[in-house]
């Protein structure tokens, strides 16, 4: 029986995703490998599947009870004899799980850290025929990962104890240093790394200028009907009160953050892993352990703190590689907060470091895949195609008379103003606190009318970036001209400006193309989709583990009319078309008789 076989037999795949079958083969081969491949890449299959090859059990190390009990109930779906050994047995329970380990009926076995390294468990595991151990989240050995859990530096113990068993470490986000850190404290050979690709195609990436990210938001959730997504914001009380605004227009939404109690927040999750709240807004403290494939889009209301964040947070959709959107809003507000978060933080090199690759990722005039990408050291040779940069390329224009006005402005008021009250004075505002310092008797005052406020807040942050001023972060955030500044006004040395597409414009458009690249509105997916909560209710596991988005839209296409066919789909397998497909294919044999 080859791998390939056992694919399409136990998890009704045709074939195997890029790194895949390598680290299977090492691993039949009774090697220890590392593997690094983002989230969605297809990990878990890489340890299942020799797990089902080799005579004895396989024990998984997983952090989470929650990513426990779905992969467990992923598995029993697919008929591939599984149980957890967690707190949230009853002692009955474990009694009866325990047996069933040492009568050798379990292919695999899933348990904590703390509790893999009980002396008494490795005494138990040390009678059996342990074919392999997997460790899920590895970057939580080492300090240097962003995730670190002292409960995981006791794994060394592993190769002292067992030194003939494989040992697979897998994890999504292990930066060079971790990845050797990892190597090291559980005695894998460097040689034995496998890198995956971080590129996710399928997902869309976008920035939007913050301005009214609220009614982008509702109206892009309202637009892509029934499918669920997150919205990431900075701080608890905005997910409470952006959750409310979209109840109150009629959106079903809820919010997740780490000042809700453990029993709100499971039910706020396993509502969201099953289909019944279709929105989430959040804390980056939602995410961890959400194995949920169907994830379509995801916001991020806010500019997050780095890449890495960011990359794992729009990660969570599309994990089905089904074509899914991301949004980021930027502005000048949520920039100079950071700023001050990362100064105040216990490393503020690093952090301000990274807030700055964030910054230019978000103010990209190139693809910003590459950009991405080239973060995780990877290169791609073309632009993306499927991001806005590369769906909108960005037009210049000599922007050296709007540089000049607020160059002017700023020196003619001793470089002590703020952006904010730069942009009033350049539009002529006679608000208190302008008219109250004498701002209005400047000779710049009013000399930018005619461009709107949120306009020279772009053209500002252009101004910036050209290096012709800095913000004196110690200074009340008060504008600065630089030597290159100076060059502009007094010596005109001229700046291009990136031109200005109002947010209403850029919206219009983005909607277009959404609408293009959506997945076709299909009454057949609908009637199979509700017929998958229904099944998922009734046998309480998440929808997707009865079939994923993916195999829906594979009955979609292919419309099969038998049993056979019905093993062609993509992700069902005869135990699954057993258990729950029967009623799929009487829905498409009746859909098609009209
Ligand atoms: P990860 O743990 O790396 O985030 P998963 O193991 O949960 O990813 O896999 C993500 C999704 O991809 C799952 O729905 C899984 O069933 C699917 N998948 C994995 N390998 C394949 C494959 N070879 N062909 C098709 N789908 C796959
Ligand atoms: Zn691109």
């Amino acid at each position: 029986m080859t791998p390939e076989f056992i694919l399409k037999k136990h998890f009704g795949y045709d074939g195997f995703r890029p790194v895949q079958k390598e680290v299977i083969d090492k691993i039949l081969d009774k090697n220890d490998a590392l593997v690094v491949m983002p989230t969605g890449g297809g990990k878990s299959i890489i340890y299942q599947l020799p797990a089902l090859m080799f005579p004895g059990i396989t024990v998984v190390v997983s952090p989470l009870i929650a990513l426990m009990k779905d992969q467990v109930g992923a598995l029993k779906a697919n008929g591939i004899p599984a149980e957890f050994i967690n707190s949230s047995l009853s002692d009955p329970e474990k009694r009866e799980v325990f047996s069933r380990i040492r009568n050798n009926h379990l292919k695999l076995i899933y348990v904590s850290p703390e509790r893999l390294v009980l002396d008494s468990f490795i005494s138990f595991l040390k009678q059996l025929e342990i074919s392999l151990f997997a460790i899920d989240e590895a970057h939580c050995i080492s300090v240097w990962g962003h995730d670190f859990r002292p409960e995981y530096s006791q794994l060394s113990l592993l190769k002292e104890n067992f030194p003939d068993t494989p040992i697979v470490a897998l994890t999504a986000t292990a930066d060079k240093i971790t990845q050797s850190d990892i190597c090291k404290q559980i005695g894998i050979d460097e040689s034995n790394k496998f890198i995956a690709s971080f590129d996710r195609p399928n997902l869309s990436l976008n920035v939007l200028p913050a301005k009214k990210r609220y009614e982008f938001i509702r109206d892009h959730i309202k637009a892509s009907r029934n499918n669920s997504g997150i919205i990431y914001c900075l701080s608890r009380k905005s997910t409470e009160s952006i959750a409310r605004k979209l109840q109150a227009d009629g959106i079903n939404a809820d919010f997740y953050h780490a000042g809700l109690n453990a029993g709100q927040r499971n039910k706020v999750q396993d509502d969201f892993i099953n289909d019944n709240t279709l929105v989430i807004c959040a804390t980056i403290a939602f995410g961890m352990g959400i194995d949920k494939s169907n994830v379509r889009w995801v916001f991020h209301y806010n500019l997050p703190k780095n890449i890495e964040s960011y990359y794992q947070e729009i990660g969570r959709a599309g994990r089905d590689g089904l074509p899914s959107e991301t949004f980021l809003f930027y502005n000048f507000g949520d920039l100079i907060m950071l700023r001050k978060f990362a100064e105040d933080s216990g490393q503020p090199e690093i952090q301000l470091a990274k807030l700055e690759r964030i910054q230019q990722y978000a103010e990209a005039t190139t693809c910003r895949r590459k950009i991405l990408l080239s973060y995780f050291n990877e290169h791609l040779d073309e632009s993306c195609g499927n991001c806005d940069v590369c769906e909108n390329p960005p037009q210049t224009f000599d922007g050296t008379i709007i540089a000049q006005k607020a160059l002017s402005a700023i020196i003619r008021l001793n470089e002590k103003v703020s952006s904010g009250i730069l942009i009033d004075i350049l539009r002529g505002s006679k608000r208190h606190e302008i008219i109250s310092n004498g701002y209005h008797q400047i000779k710049t005052f009013g000399a930018g009318r005619e461009i709107s406020n949120f306009e020279w807040q772009r053209y500002l942050l252009q101004i910036l970036h050209h290096g012709l001023i800095e913000i004196a972060y110690d200074d009340y955030n008060n504008l600065k001209i630089t030597e290159l500044g100076k060059k502009v006004l007094f010596e005109n040395k001229k700046v291009e400006f990136v031109k200005y597409i109002s947010a209403e414009k850029f919206k219009a458009k983005k909607e277009e193309l959404l609408k293009e690249k959506q997945l076709p509105e299909n009454e057949l997916f609908e009637i199979l989709r509700a017929l998958r909560k229904q099944t998922a209710n009734k046998n309480k596991v998440p929808a997707y583990v009865v079939f994923h988005d993916k195999t829906l839209r594979d009955m979609v296409s292919l419309l099969p009319q038998s049993h056979e066919a019905m093993l062609g789909v993509s992700g069902i397998t005869e135990h699954k078309f057993n258990k729950f497909g029967k009623p799929f294919l009487k829905k498409i044999i009746e859909y098609c008789e009209g």
